[in-house]
């Protein structure tokens, strides 16, 4: 299989018959997958930790550690089992990532990059042949761990130097929600911030009332210097040309766009795709492999 490049393995996954599409998508998860042994050391990195009650691999009382090795979770003997005395829960390397209790485990992975290349719900379904039910319940999973993992994503902007801002209001949307499930019907401000190091930040404020759509600001940018908010352009000419918001600009544009083709979404998930924007972002300088693999590392 190594005589294709990644992209070729993709288009011949996507456009093969169903038999030949499940043997490449174990080609897929050998080329890009993790084992158990490779999930457990990226979760754990110094201690084995409960996902219930957080006990770590170390602490012990008279009658020995709290988590001990249980045996396996499977027949072939390729998952470990684990158990915490503390809560007495069993979990194994997959317990509490995106490959918790999923049947069809293995397309996870060509799903993740489909979600990357910005394929829709329908389309991925088609490409991978499973239920867009099932492709719409892994994204929602994907989404919350962004907003679990929005540290990972997140990095610190530095107090010193030039920030860029753009705001964007949104009328809460309901798009796809269960009608007991309610939402705050105020207006929704997202903030995106970047420094000029690709550091990024994402907010999300409520205000207190709905304002209507003619009213609501539509991508408006500003500059800071030092954290301040600069106000007045610098009056060199040359440092003038610094004060620009270029970067923060094309993010909330990327942004904006894909909630127009998705034709709004749910108010539960406006941070969430936020968050994936500035993530896309990131990635875009990535090659294939280390994409997948950073938002796999995301969703653990
Ligand atoms: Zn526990």
């Amino acid at each position: 299989m190594d005589q294709y490049t990644d992209s070729q393995l993709i288009a011949m996954l996507i456009n093969s018959p169903k038999e030949r599409k499940k043997r490449l998508i174990e080609d897929f998860n050998q080329r890009f997958g993790l084992s158990a042994d490779d999930i457990r050391d990226k979760k754990h990195p110094l201690h084995m930790s409960c996902p219930r009650c957080k006990t770590q691999g170390n602490e012990s009382d008279a009658k020995g550690r709290y988590i001990v090795a249980y045996g396996y979770a499977d027949p072939e003997k390729t998952q470990r089992r684990f158990h915490c005395k503390i809560c007495k829960l069993h979990f194994n390397d997959h317990t509490n990532t995106i490959f918790h209790y999923k049947k069809l485990r293995k397309h996870i992975l060509p799903f993740l990059q489909r979600m990357l290349d910005g394929v829709s719900i329908r389309n991925t379904a088609t490409d991978l042949g499973v239920s867009p039910t099932t492709i719409h319940s892994w994204r929602q999973a994907v989404l919350q761990y962004i907003e679990k993992n929005m540290h990972l994503i997140q990095g610190e902007l530095p107090s010193t130097g030039i920030t860029e801002t753009a705001t964007r209001e949104f009328k809460p949307s309901r798009k796809g929600l269960p009608t007991h499930q309610t939402i705050p019907k105020t207006t929704q401000t997202i903030q995106f911030h970047c420094d000029r190091q690709n550091h990024w930040r994402v907010s999300l404020t409520s205000a207190n009332t709905l304002k209507s759509r003619k009213q609501m600001i539509q991508g408006e940018t500003q500059v800071h210097v030092n954290e301040t908010s600069a106000t007045c352009r610098p009056t060199s000419p040359a440092d003038r040309l610094l004060f620009h918001t270029r970067n923060v600009q094309r993010l909330d544009k990327q942004f904006s766009a894909m909630y127009r083709n998705m034709r709004g979404v749910a108010q539960p998930n406006l941070l969430r795709y936020a968050l994936w924007q500035c993530l896309l972002v990131q990635l875009s300088r990535l090659n294939t492999k280390e994409k997948l693999s950073t938002l796999l590392s995301i969703c653990l």
